[in-house]
């Protein structure tokens, strides 16, 4: 690769809320000394990636790189670089970024940078300035660095805070295989949300029942650690109660784990209505527990206002609720905070699962090699120019989490 300044290449820019993902020539202004150039390989479309798209985060501004999850090979690195092992050749993973200072960062809790928000959907560097431009309009910026790594390109200006090491060049290929690029890419979000919050929040044991609404990437993620957890438990009562709409996601949730399924579209779910309302679902879901008295801990990954409340009420004494979906801004949910006191409820937020990636996410893939986190599973490969139909299919649910290949980009 020739030099790294004003260096052309393709993104999926989105040039205005709810306008497309449009393959677009795009000019990289530089690799500053605390960032490296990654070629992306494959990229992981979330779900948050279509919210942003549609502008429904409202710190968002246009236009904009999206894409949160990657794995592709470094071509540059910045003069400053704290990982001195990271060397042109290298593949890497791509995950959130921190700002580094706050009380979270600088004492390990990475996940939980009380600056989340701004350094990862601000989609800009520290000082406002952004790496991209268009190169049919060169006076047009472009967000492009959200997480810190904006994805959704060819090739993208990455901070190195967003980057785990994968393996050198001389390990592709031996190894990992080229192709496992693509299973890892979800690693950085999708993947690490959903194990994380089991394996270094909830933890499960024999006693527990667990709850995991939603049975897309990050539920099904969350799905394999439990029953991963379970396999290390000898004789383990564990229960793992799966809960969607879609049958076949049942079906799936069941060969890799769930002890029970319930389908939503059975029993109504949420209180909105008022407490006093019954909460068809959240009964149908108490019913399999020990003595009715409800699971001892949930994890709602769906983002739904209702689905959150029946999640509340599903838990029993001394249970914990973790919201892990995202649920739109400005919402709210009913709670009775009466039973919630008598029964000692708890109700907690996760952000990627409380996970410091560079730590994390080989520990998942060590997980994955060994069998015990089949996300393989979950992944369909669509060449970047059929974004459309991995999108479709994603929103039809008949694939879990679609990859983008770039690959097919020269
Ligand atoms: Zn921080
Ligand atoms: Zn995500």
């Amino acid at each position: 690769m020739a030099s790294t300044t004003n260096m052309e290449t393709v993104a999926l820019v989105v040039n205005e809320p709810k306008a497309d993902f449009a393959l677009t020539p795009i000019v990289l202004d530089e690799v500053r000394p605390d960032e490296v150039l990654v070629e992306m390989q494959y990229s992981g479309i979330c779900h948050t990636d279509i919210v942003l798209q549609q502008g429904l985060l409202p710190m968002v501004e246009f236009p904009a790189v999206f894409g949160h999850e990657g794995a592709g090979i470094i071509r540059a690195v910045g003069s400053s670089a704290k990982d001195k092992s990271l060397a042109v050749g290298d593949a890497v993973l791509l995950s959130f970024t921190t700002c580094g200072d706050c009380k979270a960062c600088t004492s390990g809790q990475l996940a939980c940078c009380h600056r989340h928000p701004e350094v990862n959907h601000g989609a800009v560097r520290s000082d406002g300035s952004t790496p991209a431009r268009l190169k049919s309009d060169p006076a047009t910026t472009v967000r492009s660095q959200y997480f810190g790594q904006s994805s959704f390109s060819k090739v993208s200006v990455v901070q190195e805070k967003s980057v785990v090491k994968l393996c050198s060049a001389s390990e592709l290929g031996s190894g990992v295989k080229p192709g496992d690029l693509a299973v890892y890419a979800p690693m950085g979000c999708g993947f690490q949300t959903g194990a994380g919050t089991i394996l270094n929040v909830l933890k499960p044991t024999s006693a527990d029942s667990l709850i995991i609404f939603g049975m897309g990437s990050v539920g099904l993620a969350a799905l394999m650690a439990a029953a991963h957890l379970k396999s290390t438990q000898p004789n383990s009562t564990m229960l793992i109660i799966a809960v969607d709409i879609v049958p076949e996601r049942l079906a799936l949730a069941k060969e890799l784990g769930a002890t029970h399924t319930v389908n939503g579209r059975d029993h109504p779910a949420g209180q909105a209505n008022g407490h006093k309302k019954a909460d068809p679902l959240a009964d149908a879901i108490r019913k399999i527990t020990p003595n009715g008295a409800g699971a001892t801990m949930a994890v709602d990954c769906t983002g739904r206002l209702a689905i959150i409340e029946t999640m509340i009420a599903a838990i029993g004494p001394q249970g914990t609720a973790a919201v892990v979906g995202v649920p739109p801004a400005d919402a709210s949910i009913q709670l009775d905070p009466l039973t919630f006191l008598l029964e000692n409820k708890r109700l907690i937020g996760v952000i990627e699962g409380d996970a410091n990636p560079a730590e994390f996410i080989p520990q998942l893939i060590d997980l994955h090699r060994r069998g015990q986190f089949p996300v393989d599973r979950l992944c369909k490969v669509y060449p970047v120019t059929q974004l459309k139909d991995a999108i479709h299919d994603m929103h039809a649910g008949s694939v879990i989490k679609p990859i983008i290949d770039w690959t097919v980009v020269e």
